[in-house]
């Protein structure tokens, strides 16, 4: 496949002619071409949507969600192609790109369409005088997003930045860009105006430097790692530029003696190891309260033992690859850190040599450390791969510091049958996310985003809806 960009509507090369290489990180076999943008192509995307700006802010509510209702549609029309290349791109497990991730991007683009039907905003009354506000669409903004659930979260910006009126120009990650072109043949099948939704691909480096750079692009949602969101806060910040940033995570899990047991086990390992570790909301850092810690210690090492790792087209493979080489040799990188820490390496640690069509992909056995404590650089840094850590505590003043000791704030999972006890944590464990008894389990409406070092304002629902407006208050007088 040679993936384009998609401008006004038309799939077309880079200015540069240049493109690179895309890789099957689960064969390690070379899979297409992508082409290598910069600001020239970000120069003709924002003219692009200069021209469609106007026609799609004013276009009535009823007829936007017509169009972003059809994209869902065709997505799920088109969900066997574009799980196939997701799984292509990445190496995940086909089954996690059919079952969740192509059916959770049709669901993005469901669920905003209708918010474009029903978003409404304030008005404040006063004696003799009424304000009211209106929510207006900021013009062009950039949606830049990363390669760990490419289609998911591509369309998690994509969809309300739309449904608010606004005109797009986006970036997957250069590791995962097929699904993105896919879906800009849909729109286009749709019937979204050319140039309403403009798609890039290249490196970040480079054509995601210069989105953000660019002086008619008013907002940056951005998903990815907190050292690419600093960089980019640098940039927008001093430009005014409205800036949401969802970061990395190192996420703690809190397990209690009275947990239900057979339930948190399970979902625990799939929270360890789901995407092989790459979801931002994985949890690493494994707290088990002293009572079960050595038995849930064993129960968790046999589960990881027995996680179906395998080539991710074939049926039953639970565990694909890595991302990348370089990604690999990353996490391999953090496990020799861990050791020389002092850590005890219970189970993985190593890669996972398969054989076939895979034999050069880039797999790692699920692994589990205990006995790093946590001011270690492996319980700090966000390594974003199928290793987690474990640690005992006794009290739950303990488990609330052990959670809180991290600079990152993203998401905690809580296990005990103790309502209250779950509802004093709950409130206690700074992250932007808490689920008690769950993960993952979201509900789009509901505010998603992290604290500190994991990012600054939040997506989902209404929160969405208002990061992709500008409020603009109308205040008359009547007496
Ligand atoms: P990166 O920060 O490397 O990249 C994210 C996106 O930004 C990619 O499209 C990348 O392009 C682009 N990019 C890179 N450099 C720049 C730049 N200077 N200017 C503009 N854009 C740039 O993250 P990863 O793709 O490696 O994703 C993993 C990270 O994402 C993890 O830290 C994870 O925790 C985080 N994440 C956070 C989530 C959340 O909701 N909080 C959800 C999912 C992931 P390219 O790939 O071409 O370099």
């Amino acid at each position: 496949m040679h993936v384009k960009n998609f401008i006004s509507g038309h799939y077309v090369d880079a200015v540069s002619g240049k493109y690179f290489d895309n890789i099957n990180p689960a064969t390690g076999q070379k899979i297409g071409n992508i082409v290598r943008s910069g600001p020239e192509d970000v120069e003709e995307a924002v003219k692009a949507a200069q021209i469609a700006f106007r026609d799609w802010s004013q276009m009535k509510p009823e007829n936007r969600f017509k169009i972003l209702h059809k994209i869902s549609v065709l997505i799920m029309e088109r969900d066997e192609d574009l799980a196939l290349a997701e799984t292509q791109d990445t190496g995940k497990p086909l089954s996690l790109s059919s079952n969740i991730e192509i059916p959770r991007a049709a669901s993005n683009f469901r669920f905003f369409a209708t918010a474009a039907l029903q978003f409404a905003s304030e008005s404040h009354s006063m004696p003799g005088s009424i304000n009211y506000t209106l929510r207006q669409a900021i013009g062009i903004v950039g949606c830049i997003s990363p390669w760990n659930l490419p289609l998911y979260l591509f369309s998690w910006k994509i969809a309300p930045a739309l449904a608010a009126g606004n005109c797009v120009i986006a970036k997957p990650s250069e590791l995962s860009p097929s699904t993105a072109a896919l879906l800009g043949e849909i729109c286009k099948e749709a019937g979204l105006p050319d140039g309403v939704l403009n798609i890039l691909q290249g490196y970040g480096s480079e054509v995601g430097d210069a989105i953000v750079r660019h002086s008619s692009i008013k907002a940056i949602s951005f998903t990815g790692g907190t050292n690419t969101g600093k960089t980019i806060s640098q940039i927008a910040g001093p430009m005014f530029k409205k800036i949401s940033l969802e970061l990395g995570g190192k996420n703690p899990c809190v397990v209690f003696d009275d947990c239900d047991y057979q339930k948190t086990l399970r979902e625990v390992s799939r929270l360890s190891f789901s995407n092989q570790g790459q979801i931002c909301l994985c949890g690493s850092r494994i707290l088990v309260q002293a009572g079960i810690y050595d038995r849930f210690k064993n129960d968790l090492i046999q589960k990881a033992e027995t996680i179906k790792i395998g080539d991710p087209m074939e049926d039953g493979t639970q565990f694909g690859s890595l991302i990348s080489e370089d990604h690999l040799n990353k996490v391999m990188n953090f496990i020799d850190l861990a050791k020389k820490e002092g850590g005890i390496c219970l189970t993985g640690g190593e890669r996972k040599q398969m054989d076939g069509r895979c034999k050069n992909g880039y797999f790692l056995k699920p692994t589990i450390f205990e006995g790093l404590g946590p001011e270690c650089r492996t319980n700090m840094e966000e390594i974003f791969g199928p290793v987690i850590t474990l640690q005992k505590f006794e009290t739950e003043a303990e488990a609330i510091h052990l959670a809180n000791a991290s600079d990152y704030g993203l998401a905690a999972t809580l296990w005990t049958q103790d309502l209250s006890r779950a509802h004093r944590l709950a409130s206690e464990i700074n992250t932007g996310i808490v689920w008690i008894n769950c993960w993952l389990n979201r509900d789009l409406r509901t505010p998603f985003g992290g604290v500190n070092q994991s990012g600054v304002g939040r997506e989902g629902g209404w929160e969405a809806m208002r990061f992709f407006t500008e409020a603009k208050n109308v205040c008359i007088q009547f007496d």
